[in-house]
């Protein structure tokens, strides 16, 4: 089958020992541009007998590549690494057709990948172990950490790149073989990541991408020779995946959903709150995991939501070239009417609904899945929109007394992805850091992802788990540790029994 972009209106392939194969399934899932609903591909759903060549290939290949040195596997991943940054412009454009992206954010989404594969070419370093000498008469320890086998990721469909990119080049890097199965809904950029990964010069097998949903997941779920599973998407999938891999005795992370809050402290400077806020709400219309979703004045800082609700209004949404808009469409008609719905409880639920986004329109694309920038005040615990992860352009508003009322508020809620807080005062900058019940926490900065030499670390409802992705904690993730106790005897040496344990 032909390399190269993967076109609108074909088939897709999966991808199975560095080729293009075509699925033999008669089960395919539409990929449509948000904008317009034009089929852009269809995607397959594997076959069971796909699912078994791809796993079992990928042992095959684990067998050859545990013994590669690492410093080896790190010279493809520059070369990975390099070719990723060629194709940036080609990977942003094919993820902005299918995610409705504008294309800046499509970028972004490429680029936050290529920094995972950045780190992967620190591997030897990462992969070095401990040592301690003579911890008893002529005996040393070491330890070393080895690859597990064949690992698999299953990832949604807000960062088609950066978040397959999270996965398998840490796993691979360590020594093992992985299987993604990607998002039935934007398929394309991950296959097209794939085959530039096989252009490195890795060997085959190594990555496979196998497609399709709920079966297919169970398959690995499953399947003996994986030996640990990666996943984000929603809360429920998470609970399930996270359920059902360990009760096959696998070691599973699974990144959930999120309910993102920034605090808004009096003596913030306000101009930088309002731009901060409106980007990191309504950006990539929600569809973010750290996106803001509520934010929460202290005092007199809920005077501010008359200018936060003027410049919101100013965001439009658009095609994904159309440099003037904000943001796309959300992902499917489905995600639009669940918006829509939340929306409407709100309303009625009694929040103040300051801008209304429920009937937008762009034009030359009456078909996209539009909703605008929405603002809500008011907002109280007990409401829905509050309770539930939104995942579309909607901003609540919430006002409390005090930072520790701010603080209480959001210890309560079962999520604990990110949070930020906004503000001059060191102090009560420390006080958050110190005592918020969240995972990953920005001050002055509202969206706080860390870089790859760090880990996403979300706490709560937002992970289930123990070592988080990339980082440090994505080496101790994908392998397993191994301590070696060693003696040398001198070989004039008498050989006595050793019958006691000595007490010292
Ligand atoms: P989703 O849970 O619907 O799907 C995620 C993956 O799971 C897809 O590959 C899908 O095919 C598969 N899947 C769906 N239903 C399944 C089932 N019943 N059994 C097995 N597999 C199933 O999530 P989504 O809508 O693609 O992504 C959005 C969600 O992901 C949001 O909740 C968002 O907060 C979350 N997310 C979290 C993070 C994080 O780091 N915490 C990052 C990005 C997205």
């Amino acid at each position: 089958m032909k390399k190269g972009v993967v076109m609108p209106s074909a088939n897709l392939p999966l991808f199975i020992n560095n080729e293009l194969v075509a699925s033999q399934s008669d089960q395919s899932i539409p990929v449509t541009n948000p904008a317009t609903q034009e089929v852009l591909t269809k995607v397959p759903e594997a076959t069971d007998a796909e699912m078994e060549q791809a796993i079992n290939d990928a042992q095959n290949a684990f067998y050859q590549w545990r013994d590669v040195p690492p410093p080896e596997r790190a010279r493809l991943m520059m070369v990975f690494q390099q070719l990723l940054k060629s194709h940036h412009d080609e990977l942003a454009e094919i993820l902005s057709q299918e995610t409705g992206k504008t294309f800046a954010d499509a970028k972004g989404d490429v680029w936050r990948g290529i920094e995972v594969v950045e780190q992967a070419c620190n591997i030897p370093s990462l992969l070095m172990g401990e040592t301690a000498e003579n911890v008893a008469g002529g005996i040393d320890t070491y330890s070393y950490m080895q690859p597990l086998g064949v690992c698999a990721g299953i990832t949604p469909f807000n960062f088609p790149a950066m978040i397959p990119l999270w996965m398998f080049p840490m796993a691979i890097a360590c020594g093992n073989a992985f299987v993604l199965k990607p998002s039935e809904q934007d398929p394309m950029t991950p296959m097209r990541i794939a085959e530039l990964f096989a252009g490195a010069g890795f060997p085959p097998g190594l990555l496979q991408v196998v497609h399709g949903r709920k079966a297919q997941v169970d398959h690995l779920l499953r399947h003996p020779l994986i030996k640990a599973l990666s996943f984000v998407g929603s809360v429920p999938v998470a609970q399930y995946i996270y359920r059902t891999g360990t009760s096959h005795l696998k070691r599973v992370q699974a990144f959930a959903g999120a309910k993102n809050h920034m605090v808004v402290m009096p003596d913030a400077d306000k101009a930088q709150v309002i731009s901060n806020l409106v980007g990191s709400s309504v950006g990539a219309a929600g569809q973010r995991c750290m996106a803001i979703s509520v934010a929460v004045f202290v005092g007199e800082s809920a005077d501010w939501i008359t200018d936060l609700q003027q410049a919101m209004a100013k965001v439009k949404p658009g095609f994904w070239n159309d440099e003037s808009a904000g943001f796309g469409p959300l992902i499917s008609p489905q995600a639009k009417e669940r918006v829509l719905g939340l929306i409407a409880q709100g309303k009625h639920e009694g929040a103040q609904c300051l801008l209304d986004g429920s009937d937008c329109r762009v034009a030359d694309y009456p078909d996209g899945n539009w909703v605008g920038p929405t603002l809500f005040s008011g907002v109280t615990a007990d409401m829905t929109i509050y309770r539930e992860e939104i995942f579309g352009p909607v901003l609540l508003c919430m006002h409390v007394n005090s930072l520790d009322d701010a603080i209480q508020l959001i210890n309560q809620n079962p999520y604990g992805n990110g949070t930020s807080i906004f503000t001059s005062s060191g102090l009560s900058a420390r006080h958050f850091q110190h005592y918020i019940e969240v995972g990953q926490v920005g001050i002055n900065v509202p969206i706080p992802v860390p870089l790859p030499f760090f880990s996403f670390t979300g706490w709560k409802q937002s992970f289930y788990g123990d070592q988080h992705a990339y980082g440090k904690q994505a080496v101790r993730f994908y392998t397993e540790t191994k301590t070696i106790t060693a003696r040398w005897f001198d070989p004039g040496m008498a050989a006595t029994p050793n019958m006691t344990i000595q007490m010292r």
